[in-house]
């Protein structure tokens, strides 16, 4: 071939949509099931008139409501379109030749992705049997070539999270040049007093970095944005790698509405969590080894059968995220819909589909 392509990038898959099933249970994407929060709609219609004009570049207004709320100096954060993007960036601003980036695997499909863009080296060290990050092993993964270290949690896709002991652990264990950075995507569904708030516990420590999303709680993500805390120095260096005017204007509006809106995101954060508890419960009847999720999904770890169970899912009308040959994570809905997935589940047999 000729073409003037990097190599590395076809380790990269391509990017395959799914079926399109307008009509289809979405339960493939780890969105909340209620609406856009109350007001939201209503601050993206009064952008419409501005759209002539670029977004403000620094996100001010925004940026100074999350330093406020978060209690950080608006020096250490940085918002791009969705966190996804600002975890790119993070890599960019860390690649050198050799650099690796250490992160546990089954994790967030994106970090793969991002550091091969970036140029980072990938070291992924396996989740424990239970599903769960590793921390000991990713420590021990830590080289005179590590930059950072992706902690998810709780971990998309299989739902556990990462206890205060083991992070203050990890802390102390590896070198301050190795940024440690806590992917809390989902942190408004977590309920375990062992999992510790990162922003709030670690947020002193200057090689600690922590990601957030309006994609997920806050019910924004068609609209792209979220924000990263770190140091003022990583901050700043992120914003370097940030495209120009990246969130736009009716997502910095209705980011802002959102945050109007939170006790009301409290309550729909409390009906996912109550369908959690039940409907984990009730699919550990069904089937063995399901971990403890933390998140607005779970795990079935239905290793060979997960490709079949998701056909067998479509099927029925169902949308749920396979991962071949691994597992299949479910987000969850509303009451019915779950009970739709379990009776998916219930009548699902492995050896009689395909
Ligand atoms: C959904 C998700 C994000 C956020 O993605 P956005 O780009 O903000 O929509 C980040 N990390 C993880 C682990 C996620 O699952």
């Amino acid at each position: 071939m000729s073409e003037p392509i990097r190599a590395d990038l076809d380790a990269i898959p391509l990017y395959v949509p799914g079926k399109a099933a307008p009509d289809a249970l979405k339960l493939s994407s780890n969105e909340v099931p209620y609406g856009p929060l109350p007001g939201v709609v209503d601050a993206i219609t009064a952008t419409a008139t501005e759209v002539h004009r670029y977004p403000d570049l620094a996100a001010t207004a925004l940026t100074q409501r999350l330093s406020e709320r978060l209690a950080v100096g608006p020096e250490r954060i940085a918002t791009g379109t969705g966190s996804v993007a600002l975890i790119g960036h993070l890599m960019q601003a860390l690649a050198s030749p050799g650099s690796e980036v250490v992160y546990s695997w089954r994790s967030f499909e994106a970090y793969p992705i991002a550091a091969t863009v970036a140029g980072l080296t990938s070291v992924q060290v396996p989740n424990a049997p239970d599903h769960r990050h590793d921390l000991h092993a990713m420590a021990k993964a830590v080289g005179p070539d590590t930059r950072a270290i992706v902690v998810c949690s709780p971990n998309n896709p299989t739902g556990p999270v990462a206890t205060a002991d083991e992070l203050d652990e990890l802390f102390d264990s590896v070198p301050e040049s190795v940024l440690i950075v806590i992917d809390e995507a989902y942190r408004e569904f977590v309920t375990d007093p062992a999992s510790p708030d990162a922003l709030e516990r670690y947020g002193d420590r200057p090689n600690a970095v922590v990601f957030r999303t309006f994609s997920k709680a806050w019910g924004l993500a068609g609209l792209r944005v979220g924000y990263m805390v770190a140091s003022p120095e990583v901050a700043a260096a992120v914003r370097k790698c940030v495209i120009p005017f990246a969130v736009n204007v009716a997502a910095q509006s209705a980011a802002l509405a959102a945050l109007d809106a939170e006790e009301e995101m409290r309550r729909r954060v409390a009906l996912v969590v109550a369908e959690r508890e039940r409907t984990i419960a009730a699919a550990r009847e069904i089937m063995p080894g399901i971990p403890d999720s933390q998140a607005n999904f779970f795990w079935l770890p239905l290793a060979g059968g997960a490709v079949d169970f998701a056909a067998h899912c479509q099927r029925l009308g169902i949308l749920v995220r396979p991962f071949a040959g691994d597992g299949v994570r479910v987000t969850f809905g509303r009451p019915e819909d779950n009970d739709r997935m379990l009776e998916a589940l219930r009548s699902f047999s492995p050896t009689n589909e395909s």
